[in-house]
């Protein structure tokens, strides 16, 4: 009998009834049932979230932080099996996997840290013995509502900062990957953080997100996930005044010059559209090569593509595992179908993999589209699975005008040894992450994470710009 895992309401956890998540590699295999959270739960856990918070917000900021650092020792403790487990709800290779997990316990310390700091202003007054200063006060209950493909990064990103800065939470989980998110409930449970501060829900994304965006104690919602969503959420938010963070969908370019360090530049295209199985917000999915090398770079590309090993990333050696669900199988396949109709060239893949092993799981072949041309929708459309296209721009002020055609603008990179190009680039790119000879994927947790146009919407993640959004400022003026 697979495991069940309840959802967590006000420091207890909940039971009801459960729907499945399954292994992506190996959809034989049930990975653990879920309690499946209602509206009525989400209620209760906004009230208990609002309970909280007086307690929780006056708590000093080096205690909260001293709790977020009890969670992150907890993962740690449990590091390998969270990678193993995020492999097989999610799919990613346990590796990779494994390299998520260590950017959330780095998260939960990062955000720990700040409980110390929790920067203000202090400025001079124009006037005599007056004392001005800005602090920092939370807001309140906050949803947090998180996407599947990185399970636990994400919820990270978002929980560790809400909490430092006093709030209290509502956290959703994508419900094709639940239980990384669950795991983090669980390490805060056992770290102690006080009840009602951290309230999980899994369960449908209509039902809870209705309840959530109509609860009266709640007072901002963040969300990651798709554009569709991300707008419906706005207009429901904006009718309440919600204060509200988005992080949506993206067609990253990475832009490859003539004057590249040729093999790396290979090399991190190759990554940033593969790795992941594309399943990245900041993956490559157009890769935009200057004339003189384009049949080289294609040819280059196609060679090292086609030697990444396909399967389960459970086993040793894999490169690549499933797409997430059939849902995104099918996604994957319709824009193969897509590019083929729209006269873009097939190079490499296009076909579901098949037979054994892979009869039991979403797999699809890395597959690489050339020629194809801005206004194809396999330029435009999000995909969200191995599938990029190549484009052939003129030089380099034509790969910057294809670059920016589009309506996300999530993260970009170029590929080039010219020093006055990497600086056109970065100015006149318009992403919100931009990546220099490095793949367009891949960002820490230091620094503001986000996109601008329809990629984002609101302050930015993660780093210090992440306080922006959970915190508000109370300014003083003191004449004494
Ligand atoms: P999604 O379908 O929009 O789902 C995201 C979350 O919203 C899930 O927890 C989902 O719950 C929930 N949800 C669904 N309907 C809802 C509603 N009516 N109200 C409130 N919440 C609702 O997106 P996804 O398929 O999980 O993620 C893929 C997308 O996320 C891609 O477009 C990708 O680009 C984007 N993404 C962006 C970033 C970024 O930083 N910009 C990062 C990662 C992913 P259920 O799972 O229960 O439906």
């Amino acid at each position: 009998m697979p495991e069940v895992f309840r959802n967590y309401i006000n420091g207890e956890w909940v039971d009801g009834p459960t729907f499945e998540n399954r292994n992506p590699a190996n959809t034989d295999e049930v990975v653990g049932l879920f309690v499946k959270g209602s509206a009525a739960d989400v209620h209760r856990a906004a009230d208990a979230a609002q309970a909280a918070f007086p307690g929780w917000s006056n708590m000093p900021g080096p205690a909260r932080g001293a709790l977020l650092f009890k969670v992150a020792d907890i993962l740690e403790k449990k590091f390998d099996q969270l990678g193993e487990e995020m492999c097989r709800e999610e799919g990613k290779t346990v590796p990779e996997a494994k390299g998520e997990v260590r950017r959330a316990i780095n998260i939960f310390r990062y955000f720990g840290s700040e409980g110390s700091r929790l920067p203000g202003h202090l400025v001079p007054s124009e006037r005599d013995r007056v004392h001005m200063f800005a602090i920092r006060k939370p807001i309140g209950v906050i949803g947090l509502i998180n996407p599947w493909n990185f399970p636990i990064a994400i919820p990270a990103w978002k929980l560790a900062p809400a909490l430092i800065c006093g709030n209290t939470v509502i956290m959703k989980p994508a419900s094709v990957s639940p239980l990384s998110s669950w795991r983090i409930v669980e390490a805060c449970h056992e770290a102690g953080i006080p009840k009602g501060v951290v309230n999980y829900l899994a369960g449908s994304g209509s039902e809870i997100g209705n309840a959530l965006v109509s609860a009266k104690a709640l007072k901002a919602v963040s969300f990651t996930g798709s554009c569709e969503i991300g707008e419906w959420l706005h207009a429901e938010a904006s009718k309440r005044r919600l204060r509200i963070q988005l992080e949506m969908g993206g067609k990253n370019p990475t832009i490859v010059l003539a004057d590249c360090d040729f093999k790396a530049a290979v090399e991190n295209v190759c990554n940033a559209a593969f790795f992941s199985t594309g399943q990245k917000c900041t993956a490559t999915s157009r890769a935009i090569v200057e004339e003189s090398i384009y049949d080289k770079f294609v040819d280059a590309l196609k060679e090292r593509t086609a030697k990444l090993k396909v399967g389960n990333g459970m086993e040793s050696g894999i490169d690549i595992g499933p797409a997430v669900d059939q849902g995104q199988l099918d996604t994957d396949l319709k824009y193969i179908e897509i590019g083929k109709q729209e006269g873009a060239r097939l190079v490499l893949g296009g076909n579901r993999l098949t037979g054994g092993a892979y009869d039991k799981g979403y797999f699809v072949e890395p597959t690489i589209f050339a020629d194809v041309t801005e206004n194809m929708r396999l330029a435009q459309e999000e995909v969200f699975g191995p599938v990029l296209a190549v484009m052939k721009a003129k030089d380099f002020p034509d790969a910057m005008r294809i670059a920016n055609n589009i309506p996300f603008g999530l993260s970009a990179s170029v590929q080039t040894t010219n020093l006055s190009r990497v600086f056109e680039f970065v100015y006149g790119c318009e992403a919100g992450l931009l990546t220099v000879n490095l793949p367009s994927a891949g960002v820490e947790y230091q620094l503001p994470f986000g996109g601008t146009k329809e990629s984002s919407f609101g302050p930015k993640e993660q780093g210090p710009a992440a306080m922006d959004f959970y915190s508000d400022y109370k300014t003083v003026y003191l004449k004494y």
